[in-house]
């Protein structure tokens, strides 16, 4: 079992969650301020409630992990295999659905589950690609569903949450917790870190840090804190990073298809970028081209800041766009107050 340091008594009371109505299941976790642990963020009462008001068919447990040194969701089903579960039957029980699926890439953990002979549950060993992680490609990934880019797979259908986002719901609905600690890939080692702990704390080594994997994280600022989602901490490489090569196995391996090599070379040296903006916008940040990259070149740097620089650029053309508007109804203005002025002047008031 993982070590856990002493928390804070519960806050709620505990819910028979069998007997409780799919409501008070959701305001429970809405109280409980859950959010989706595996990066998102997004508020889990939020997708529920999307979930609910379109109908939901299925239930996915996302336990794929599969970016270099990023192993907090595995040690979690590792551990704690059962509450996961009971999270998804909770969750099952709030959408009112009972197609209930565990996608995992750990071999061990879908033999630990075929043997446990868990019933109503479905577990599905998916390939450790870096893109089945996301959510939209899981879903393609399981069930041949593709999911429109714009929409959520909750409009669709399908309602994806992590492992530990189960693990929270479980425990807020079961035993009455706010999450206050989730499990950290924390460099080489899987452990228990307290929401709000600084992140250069977690390393005695000085070297720079960043909050989430080498493939997808960001540099840590000095005074970062793990957050609710903080899966993993990871030392910096981008400074072992060599020139490319042009191997061409970043573009190889983007499940979006895009030219990321080329992308590179636009965004290094700063062309334009109104010919990249579309495929800066199309990128979802899986990683899986840095992961491939064999100079080390941390592509996904680029990428964001080519996406903020495209932000930017949209921004200043909609506010001259707005400007320009505003100056010709302004000169409209000061030439029809002229021309009335010319007519007052033309015929004089009679006294
Ligand atoms: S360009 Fe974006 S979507 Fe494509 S592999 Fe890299 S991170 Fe993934
Ligand atoms: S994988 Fe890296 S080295 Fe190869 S083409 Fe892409 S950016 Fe260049």
């Amino acid at each position: 079992m993982l070590e856990r340091s002493v928390r804070l008594p519960p806050e709620f009371e505990s819910m028979n969650w069998q007997q409780a109505t799919p409501s008070s299941i959701l305001a429970r976790i809405k109280e409980a301020g859950i959010v989706g642990m595996g990066g998102a963020g997004y508020p889990t009462a939020a997708k529920l409630a999307s979930g609910r008001h379109y109908g939901t068919q299925q239930v996915i447990a996302n336990g794929v992990e599969c970016e270099p040194n990023v192993n907090a969701d595995r040690s979690l089903m590792r551990h704690y295999l059962s509450q996961v579960i009971e999270g998804l039957r909770i969750v099952g029980r709030c959408l009112d659905c009972d197609q209930l699926t565990l996608a995992v890439s750990d071999r061990q953990t879908h033999r630990e589950f075929q043997s446990a002979a868990i019933d109503g549950v479905t577990c599905e060993i998916v390939d450790d690609d870096p893109a089945n992680g996301e959510e939209r490609v899981l879903v393609q990934t399981l069930f041949g569903k593709t999911i429109p880019a714009a929409t959520y797979p909750s409009q669709h259908g399908f309602v994806v949450l992590n492992v530990a986002t189960l693990f929270a719901i479980c425990e807020a609905v079961c035993d009455g917790y706010r999450p206050t600690d989730r499990v950290i890939s924390v460099i080489d080692d899987d452990r228990w870190v307290t929401i709000n702990t600084p992140i250069q704390s977690l390393d005695a080594d000085s070297s720079t840090l960043r909050q989430g994997s080498v493939a997808t994280g960001v540099v840590a600022t000095d005074d970062a804190t793990v957050t609710l989602t903080t899966n993993a901490i990871a030392r910096d490489r981008s400074q072992l990073s060599r020139a490319c090569i042009h191997c061409g196995w970043c573009d190889d391996v983007c499940p979006r298809s895009l030219p990321v090599e080329s992308m590179l070379r636009s965004l290094q040296s700063c062309e334009t970028l109104a010919s990249i903006d579309a495929h800066v916008d199309a990128c979802f940040e899986c990683g899986a081209c840095v992961v491939a990259c064999p100079s080390q070149i941390p592509l996904l740097d680029w990428i964001r800041q080519g996406k903020f620089e495209a932000n930017v650029t949209r921004l200043k053309q909609r506010a001259r766009v707005r400007f320009e508007r505003r100056n010709k109804r302004e000169s409209q203005r000061v030439s029809e107050e002229e021309t009335a002025r010319e007519a007052r002047i033309q015929s004089p008031p009679k006294w």
